[in-house]
């Protein structure tokens, strides 16, 4: 009972705050108070901690680049603005899904498997916000070539730099909460894998369009004004659909071989 109350205090507090200043959408918002309600009922103090950790740092690095990376974000990306309901379903359903699992269950895998789930989501957050301040265009994961800068896929050694940052952090947490090296490990290195697995989806699977009017290289469906046409990738397959695919399967593997 003491963690459905706290739970729901927060969960009420996050979503008054996110869309006070426009980080989410209110149903974001909403979806987020669910979210909360059962990190903190099924993963007691812990769960409640890193996700709130990991929510609130993403929304902190947003705003504070805000200014620097959104012309960048704007003419390639698919969304700017508040985060919608559809992003934060796609970072936040498979650490639910574990955490839900984990306190029927009380198989510790789960607990992993939600801590790895939000591990990489908040890595891949920051990869992509830092990484856009990169100085030298960055590279193409599987192709090796430069690429516009926030276009998906590439990578810089700044935003790998701080998303590793942000896996040590997670990990750290972990272990200072459960004291099991093991898994705090496995957390590291399997939030490390999604994010890998991440930019390697969004390099060669994730949909790029090409902007007829001025032939740069987006993911908006507009662009100048006017409609962008496929380029390459799977047709529908964007941001949100990459990030569901490589946290589902960063959560997943680790789950699979802890059980194992
Ligand atoms: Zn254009």
């Amino acid at each position: 009972m003491e963690y459905v109350i706290v739970g729901a205090v927060a969960g009420a507090l996050t979503a008054f705050l996110t869309v006070k200043v426009k980080a989410l959408t209110l149903p974001a918002a909403l979806l987020a108070v669910v979210i909360i309600l059962c990190s903190c009922v099924f993963g007691g103090w812990f769960g409640l901690t890193l996700l709130l950790s990991a929510y609130l740092t993403i929304a902190v690095v947003d705003r504070a680049l805000k200014e620097r990376t959104s012309s960048v974000f704007k003419s390639i990306n698919k969304k700017s603005g508040p985060r919608d309901i559809v992003q934060v379903a796609a970072n936040g359903i498979p650490a639910t899904v574990c955490i839900v699992l984990y306190g029927i269950t009380e198989e510790r895998a789960f607990l992993v498997g939600f801590s790895v789930a939000l591990t990489e989501a908040l890595a891949d957050s920051i990869a992509s916000d830092v990484g856009v301040l990169s100085k030298s265009e960055p590279v193409s994961i599987c192709r090796f070539k430069r690429i516009s800068r926030g276009l998906s896929g590439g990578v810089s050694f700044l935003g790998t730099a701080s998303s590793f940052a942000a896996t040590v952090l997670c990990a750290l947490l972990y272990f200072v909460f459960f004291k099991n090296m093991g898994e705090a490990l496995a957390v590291l290195a399997f939030g490390n894998l999604g994010c890998l697995a991440d930019s390697i989806i969004g390099d060669l699977l994730q949909e790029k369009l090409t902007c007829k009017k001025c032939g740069a290289l987006t993911e908006k469906p507009v662009h100048c004004d006017t409609e962008t046409v496929h380029a390459s990738g799977i047709p529908g397959l964007d941001n949100c659909a990459v990030n569901l695919l490589s946290n589902t399967f960063a959560a997943g593997a680790s789950v699979l071989l802890l059980i194992w």
